[in-house]
């Protein structure tokens, strides 16, 4: 998507068989600068207004042509998951603006179980999730502060206690204890070992929470290696034996450079 300022970002829509999701964007880069994303390495240039929010969503339906609004089960574009370019988080009062214009009744009506917010760990305004009513997803990625603190410089601001008590602070005020889904990119030699699954689990105790793990999308000059699917199983069936889901995520987009980050970068222009 391009904007007045000739400012870029990417919107992606993610079909299934019978829906599907729009992926949003909430800021022009980032400044989080996580260093497994390719968006981390893009300069932080702007936050999006709740227009351009919204806007992409808009533009995706027209690409789709759906329109008039049709019923919720019918529709194709049914979800949104707000992952895309930006911490979310860092853009909050555009985003909260944002999200109740899709979510209002007599505009676009998505209803607020098909939104899923995700954070790199912005504990401050998690609670606040709650109170919209949308799910969230964290961008957890390690068990421990010490491996977070590598790979993830938000953590030195809001550090693993701090983000597990938003998160459960998050839980108590949501709707029917609405689950967390823990995002997990698993990079070789770094979080991919037994152990740290273990102290994975030892670091959720008290939540309700399901595991996403991630396949790392490599790019040119990456810092990291992806895991070995061998190692993925393995850990997965680690944190299944204790009875939480973590299914392995299915690599979208990686042969249009759609995964997080790239599309945009892939064209090139801020
Ligand atoms: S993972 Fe999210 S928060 Fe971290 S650098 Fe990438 S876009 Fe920013």
């Amino acid at each position: 998507m391009e904007f007045h300022d000739e400012k870029q970002v990417e919107c992606v829509y993610i079909p299934e068989s019978d829906r599907g999701a729009v992926c949003l964007s909430t800021q022009v880069g980032c400044a989080q600068g996580c260093k497994f994303c390719h968006t981390g390495t893009q300069r932080m240039m702007r936050n999006l207004t709740a227009g351009e929010i919204v806007g992409q969503f808009m533009s995706a339906r027209d690409s789709y042509n759906e329109w008039p609004t049709p019923t919720d089960e019918t529709r194709m574009l049914s979800n949104i998951v707000v992952m895309g370019m930006g911490e979310p988080l860092c853009n909050f009062e555009n985003l909260k603006q944002a999200l109740l214009i899709l979510m209002n009744g007599d505009g676009i009506g998505i209803s607020k179980r098909r939104i899923t917010v995700s954070t790199s760990g912005v504990a401050n305004h998690i609670p606040e999730l709650a109170d919209l009513g949308v799910k969230l997803a964290v961008s957890l990625h390690a068990p421990t502060n010490e491996v977070r603190d590598k790979i993830m410089p938000v953590n030195r601001k809001f550090p693993l206690e701090v983000l597990m008590k938003a998160c459960k602070e998050y839980q108590q005020k949501s709707e029917r204890r609405q689950f967390i889904t823990m995002e997990y990119v698993m990079l070789k030699d770094i979080n991919d070992s037994e152990k740290d699954a273990e102290d994975l689990m030892k670091l959720v105790d008290g939540l309700e929470v399901k595991f996403n793990l991630i396949p790392f999308h490599s790019w040119e000059g990456a810092p990291f290696e992806a895991s070995s699917m061998n190692k993925m199983h393995k850990f997965a069936k680690k944190l299944e034996s204790n009875y939480f889901a973590a299914p392995i995520r299915r690599s979208r987009g990686e042969d249009i450079m759609a995964a997080c980050g790239q599309l945009k970068s892939a064209k090139g222009k801020m």
